[in-house]
């Protein structure tokens, strides 16, 4: 799970990292009461998961009730790369210094946990890595090991941090490692990471994501929930028992077996279209199932094609063919269905449905075929 900036900034905070104060708002009016407790001037920041916020106009410096009313009012409802801005965070403006980077996350290859520190921070580190990979000084740590503030002591010396900052920095990356492997983060990043004009080092930024495999030792987490950026398709599968995963193509994906299901996607993919989602419906594949798929997909507005994948295994294609027929009958199809099935009784399974062909619902020999078929009902090659 993501956390939002400021969720981020309240996790740093428990772990005795630093940061500026400052409090969340939803309304023009709330902004004005947190710019008076944190301090003018202030920056009015919004709260959306995606990077990039300052370049979209999503972070502005405020120096008085008058500037908080007008930026506040412009980012609140502001939609920045397909994510609407519900909240802004407010805080005590800092005078920057120097522009700093610093993460932990986990380097699977490596079996480690790597430390990325920079001292071009304040900058997409992506592009950092490309075009000038000697600019990040990275260690990898061994979790059994630990890190150690001598470690941080050199790394920080290496990535060239300003002499006035390093100590602290150091510090920081040792308090940052424990926010890291004690709270359960997957990444714990600042950028930037700063050093004001007063000689302190604090995060201006936080982008933490919480593994969700160790939600259970967390009980404290359960104050993110409901903030959660959810997809709204995902949410109806969830309530349906549907091992449902919504992508942004325009062909509907059933099949039943996770494998057959990636393999479908691969193969959508292979005929020059894009899958809508991943839906895997398992052994049974009954009406019920069937439907439940069915519904799920004909919301998505984007799909304009559904490519149900049936390899008949202990399930039986008879079963799976009577099933997509009485769920056809109980769903309002918006879109033609391409099938294929086969496997064990898969000639009795399109007996049954060839009193069903039709133009809404095409039946294909092969898997290659029913994809193709399927990309050109969707709007063909993109
Ligand atoms: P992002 O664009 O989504 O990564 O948002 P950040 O929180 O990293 O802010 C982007 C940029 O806004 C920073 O790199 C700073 O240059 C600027 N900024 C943010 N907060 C402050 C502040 O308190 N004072 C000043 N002077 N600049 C700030
Ligand atoms: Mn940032």
């Amino acid at each position: 799970m993501d956390l939002y900036e400021y969720q981020g900034k309240h996790y740093f905070a428990r772990f005795g990292i630093p940061t500026s104060p400052g409090g969340i708002a939803e309304t023009v009016d709330e902004a004005l009461t947190q710019a008076a407790d944190a301090g003018y001037p202030v920056v009015v920041k919004a709260q959306v998961k995606v990077g990039g916020r300052g370049k979209a106009g999503g972070i502005k410096l405020a120096n008085d009730p008058d500037e908080v009313r007008e930026h506040a009012g412009a980012i609140l409802g502001m939609d920045i790369k397909g994510h609407r801005v519900d909240r802004v965070w407010i805080e005590h403006a800092s005078d920057i210094a120097h522009e700093y980077y610093a993460s932990f996350t986990l380097d699977r290859s490596a079996k480690k946990h790597l430390c990325m520190v920079s001292a071009k921070g304040g900058v997409d580190i992506e592009e950092v890595a490309e075009t000038d990979p000697g600019a990040i000084a990275r260690i990898h740590i061994d979790p059994v090991d630990g890190i150690s503030l001598d470690q941080t002591t050199a790394l920080v010396a290496e990535a060239g941090l300003h002499p006035e900052a390093q100590a602290q920095a150091a510090e920081l990356l040792v308090r940052l490692y424990a926010c890291y492997v004690e709270g359960d983060c997957d990444l714990a990043e600042i950028n930037p990471l700063i050093l004001t004009t007063e000689g302190a080092v604090h995060a201006l930024d936080a982008k933490v994501t919480l593994d969700d495999n160790a939600a259970f030792r967390h009980p404290e987490w359960a104050e993110f929930e409901g903030t959660e950026e959810v997809d709204e398709r995902e949410v109806l599968a969830k309530e349906k028992g549907l091992n449902y995963i919504g992508l942004s193509g325009s062909v509907g994906i059933i099949a039943n077996g996770a494998g057959l299901a990636m393999s479908t996607l691969d193969v959508v993919t292979r005929a020059g279209g894009s899958a809508a989602n991943f839906l895997d419906i398992g052994g049974g594949a009954n009406a019920d199932v069937m439907a439940a798929a069915l519904e799920v997909i004909n919301s998505d507005e984007a799909v304009r094609s559904i490519f149900v994948n049936i390899f008949g295994g202990i399930t039986r294609c008879e079963e799976v063919a009577n099933g997509i027929v009485e769920a056809m009958s109980r769903v309002d199809l918006k879109s033609p269905i391409v099938l294929r099935l086969d496997g064990t009784n898969a000639e009795e399974g399109r007996s049954i449905l060839a009193a069903h062909h039709s133009d809404r619902l095409i039946v294909e020999e092969t898997m290659l075929a029913a994809a193709k078929t399927a990309v050109e009902l969707a709007g063909g090659v993109k």
